[in-house]
């Protein structure tokens, strides 16, 4: 395949406007066929914004030689990288009993059929060998554990997932019901539940980090073949949006089923146990589940502990029982929200912003407080959520929909917590931090969300009218005042970093902007320690993984941690079965 970098076209552009710059490049090459590789947005001078493309091509003739007579430092022969999971019982079985007929097309061609028509035949084969003590188990639906379920599942190994939430179906409604002012439901919410945290999401999927593997690229695969747009695999900030994410996880939840793995809703983990009768050196658990109305136990011994950074219970589970945990660094603060208009202007200028998809922004500031204020989760033309997870504790976090065409564009305000901000050396001491400052939020808002205009909040003085941004909020709020329920060093901060913020982007600091609070789970305020081979030294076979485990910061790096961690079960299992 050719690789073409450095196509810019205008906002707005057509299929033709593409292929004709395709074919201005090639010259007199022809090309069968061509895929959009990556898709970027040059905004920089605004009335000149761009889009750059990089086109994979397919052509007629001999590679090498059409490069030669193109002669040109945008075309090269690029060789596909893809990601491809090491293991699989289905390659275990063919090439333990019929080797001649193993082959790597399980690998290659990733359609629905092709799998299906591989692992209906072979998964046969193996649950002879895969002893249900063997079979894998993931704690936690969200995208680290779904990851982990979905190519541990299409590779032979069928999984056992346990989600304390409900199927995304029966999820949205008790979200929606919460909004609406029922009472929460502790299993059933925003973070809790088929999908996880990343499901009521903004569902933006890029990450900072380098794809070596192309590990990356096959998420966005994975997430294209079950109902995201295609331009998830091209774009450089792909996003989806909450109406599809719940599609996709139906999508995902039947490809597992499909290919033998086993999902139980409602079931929650709430201890762990070395078995009395260990077998061998390989360590057994016998996990106890509660399905709420009894508790059994699951024996295993391979366990992906893919939980989220909202399970505290299950933390303090975890710390009693003397699971290895850590302190780690993560940040607290406000949500703000601002027309969408505003912003896309700010962004585009007048000339292209109603030919752009909402614009987004990423701001940092260092205050002179010594603290970093940045902006996180930023949601163009998305709504502001109360993502409660606890009885009597607010907190707030972001969502869009995949046309991401709300009025306003909101985005969390954190300043980093040090570790003296928290008494105590007790890892858990981090989450009563973040628990504290739930309860104020709460109390300030009498329950619904509190808010307050940024000119308001920079003054302390409670909010009693709207000016002229009206809240973008799902769920009830109410107006208040949100400075005095922040410890001083984040309000000063944030007050410095919307100001300065300000002068970067035209009227972010706006007086009529939208507060609300409190956003405290960027991330995991622990980390459940794991050693090079992804697993507990001290309880081999569990595999602390995705964000709650502190190994991952938003839907993508918890995916790919899934993959990881289950990359890591699979070789495990396999050395058991050879074992054995
Ligand atoms: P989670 O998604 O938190 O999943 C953990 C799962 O484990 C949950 O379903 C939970 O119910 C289950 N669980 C916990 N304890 C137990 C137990 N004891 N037994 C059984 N099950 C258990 N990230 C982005 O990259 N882009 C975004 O646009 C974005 N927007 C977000 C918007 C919102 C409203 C929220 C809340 C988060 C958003 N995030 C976003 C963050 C992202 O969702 C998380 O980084 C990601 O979901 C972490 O994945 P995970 O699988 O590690 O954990």
């Amino acid at each position: 395949m050719l690789r073409i970098d450095n196509i810019k076209l205008k906002p707005g552009y057509s299929k033709k406007d593409l292929e004709d710059s395709i074919k201005k490049v090639l010259k007199k090459v022809e090309y069968k066929d061509y895929k959009i590789l990556r898709r970027s947005l040059d905004a920089r001078k605004k009335d000149d914004i761009i889009y750059l493309l990089s086109i994979g091509v397919n052509i007629k003739g001999n590679e090498e030689k059409c490069v030669k007579m193109i002669n040109n430092k945008n075309v090269m022969l690029i060789k596909g990288k893809k990601y491809r999971f090491p293991y699989s019982m289905n390659q275990f079985n063919l090439r333990d009993e019929s080797s001649d007929k193993h082959s790597d097309k399980s690998f290659e061609d990733h359609s629905d059929e092709s799998i299906n028509k591989l692992s209906d035949k072979l998964i046969e084969i193996s649950s002879d060998k895969l002893s249900e003590d063997l079979r894998p188990v993931i704690i936690g639906a969200g995208p680290a554990g779904y990851f982990a379920a979905q190519i541990l599942a299409e590779n032979g190994f069928r999984p056992i997932v346990i989600e304390r939430g409900k199927n995304v179906t029966d999820r949205k409604k008790d979200v929606e019901a919460f909004w609406a002012g029922e009472k929460l439901n502790n299993d059933s919410n925003v973070s809790f539940g088929e999908g996880g945290a990343g499901t009521f999401s903004d569902g933006k999927l890029n990450t900072g980090n380098k794809d070596k593997f192309g590990i990356f690229a096959h998420i966005m695969n994975v997430f294209h073949r079950f109902g995201a747009d295609e331009a998830v695999t091209y774009d450089a900030k792909p996003h989806i949006g909450t109406d599809r994410l719940i599609l996709i996880m139906e999508n995902m939840r039947e490809n597992i089923l499909k290919n033998g793995g086993d999902i139980r809703f409602g079931h929650k983990l709430i201890n762990i146990e070395e078995a009395d009768d260990q077998k061998d050196s390989n360590k057994i658990y016998d996990l106890e589940i509660s399905d709420g109305k009894d508790i059994y136990k699951l024996r295993t011994r391979n366990v992906i502990l893919s939980i989220g950074h909202s399970a505290r219970d299950t933390f303090e589970m975890l710390y009693n029982k003397g699971f290895r945990m850590e302190q780690k660094p993560f940040a607290v603060g406000l949500r703000i929200e601002h027309p969408r208009k505003n912003i896309d202007r700010a962004q585009y200028g007048d000339k292209y912003m109603d030919k752009l998809p909402a614009a987004d922004y990423k701001m940092t500031y260092h205050a002179t407080n010594g603290r970093s204020v940045f902006s996180f989760c930023m949601c163009p033309g998305g709504y502001v959520v109360n993502a409660s997870t606890e009885d009597k504790r607010t907190v707030v976090n972001g969502m869009s929909y995949s046309g991401r065409d709300g009025d306003n564009s909101n985005a969390a305000l954190v300043v980093n917590i040090l570790p003296e901000d928290i008494a105590g050396n007790n890892p858990l001491d981090a989450v009563e931090f973040q628990r504290r400052l739930e309860e104020k939020f709460y109390e300030a808002g009498n329950g619904n969300i509190p808010v307050q205009r940024f000119e308001d909040f920079s003054v302390g003085r409670k909010t009693e009218k709207l000016g002229t941004v009206m809240p973008a909020i799902k769920g009830k709020y109410v107006l208040s005042e949100l400075k005095s329920c922040l410890p001083e060093y984040v309000s000063d901060a944030i007050i410095e970093g919307i100001k300065s913020f300000g002068t970067k982007l035209h009227g972010f600091d706006n007086n009529d902007a939208i507060l609300s609070g409190i956003e405290s789970r960027t991330s995991s305020p622990v980390r459940i320690c794991r050693d090079e081979d992804l697993m507990m030294n001290d309880h081999p076979g569990i595999f602390p993984c995705g964000e709650g485990a502190g190994y991952a910061g938003g839907i993508t790096s918890a995916a790919a941690d899934g993959i990881k961690c289950a990359e890591k079960v699979a070789q495990r299992i396999i050395t058991n079965l050879n074992f054995q």
